[in-house]
């Protein structure tokens, strides 16, 4: 799924309110907009790179009616053009050539979908390029948005680059939604926002492995991903910085399951801001309630 770019803000809509990490959203006037389905690993790209994979735990449908923009010709009103740069007029429709910088506006009725993804979501930046990412499409030519792609080619191509990644939650969640679990949605609905503001409530301006930080730099980083068990936990949850939850997600920090100290992988072992941090205690309490979750974590990226 293309996050970005010109296919999601061309001349004939307004955008969509993408998250990548938690939501992706598009409607019915886009080809393919039936095929993504629960269960899915979906990959979310930029053009320049890959973004980051997941597990479609849940997708909203809706109706409503879309603001859309058409070709003036009267024998075309189509809606396939972009803004073009410095060339003026400003819009040349690729269906019929016509050029022009006043679009048609009118309405459609369309059906909304929106993904909830945030469960399983692992950020990939830049592992792959965009290059690659088209190369792996079913149709590498397409210029669509939602283009479909086997999931065993994305993940051997991650593989394949050594780079320090998570694919195997992709698997263990598609796993949990697919074998009927699918409460997974449950941890999405509790909503990134608000689990935050409850870990910061809880814990104050502190990320769990550094200290004191500005609440601006702290992220909500759901533990209980983990472990696709499929429920919410409280406890399942630690404030960690920005950068901090980066890191932790790639394994490259992990918290020692007998010692409860932070663990920094040989990988960092050449930027001193990270590794002075192996051996450390973490800046919270690490409550008996985390540890299955921490332990889960070690055993993934620390057992394998
Ligand atoms: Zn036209």
């Amino acid at each position: 799924m293309l996050a970005v770019g010109d296919n999601r803000r061309h001349g004939g809509n307004g955008g969509y309110d993408d998250l990548p990490s938690e939501h992706y959203s598009w409607d019915s006037a886009v080809p393919n907009h039936g095929k993504p389905a629960i269960g899915d690993v979906m990959a979310v790209w930029d053009k320049k790179s890959l973004l980051g994979i997941s597990v479609i735990e849940d997708i909203e449908t809706d109706k409503r009616k879309k603001d859309v923009y058409s070709c003036p010709n009267p024998v075309c009103g189509k809606s396939d053009f972009q803004p073009r740069k410095t060339l003026r007029p400003k819009y040349v429709c690729l269906k019929c050539g016509h050029k022009f910088d006043e679009r048609v506006p009118g309405t459609k009725d369309v059906i909304t979908y929106r993904s909830r993804h945030a469960a399983a979501w692992v950020d990939m930046p830049g592992v792959l390029t965009g290059d690659e990412v088209r190369e792996l499409c079913d149709k590498p030519k397409t210029q669509h948005s939602i283009r479909s792609m086997r999931w065993e080619k994305l993940r051997d191509a991650i593989a394949a680059t050594g780079a320090p990644t998570t694919i195997d939650i992709a698997d263990s969640a598609q796993r949990a939604i697919s074998g009927g679990h699918k409460r997974v949605t449950v941890r999405a609905r509790v909503g990134q926002a608000a689990f935050r503001l409850q870990l910061l409530k809880a814990q104050g301006e502190l990320c769990a492995f550094t200290g004191p930080q500005p609440a601006a730099v702290l992220e909500a980083a759901h533990l209980y991903s983990y472990a696709a068990t499929g429920e919410h936990h409280d406890s399942g949850g630690l404030l960690l910085r920005r950068d901090i939850h980066r890191l932790f997600d790639l394994g490259l920090i992990a918290v020692h399951p007998k010692t409860t100290t932070l663990d920094v992988a040989p990988q960092l072992a050449g930027y001193p801001l990270y590794a002075s941090l192996h051996g450390a205690e973490p800046s919270v309490r690490i409550r008996p309630k985390h540890r299955p979750w921490l332990q889960a974590h070690w055993a993934l990226h620390r057992e394998s």
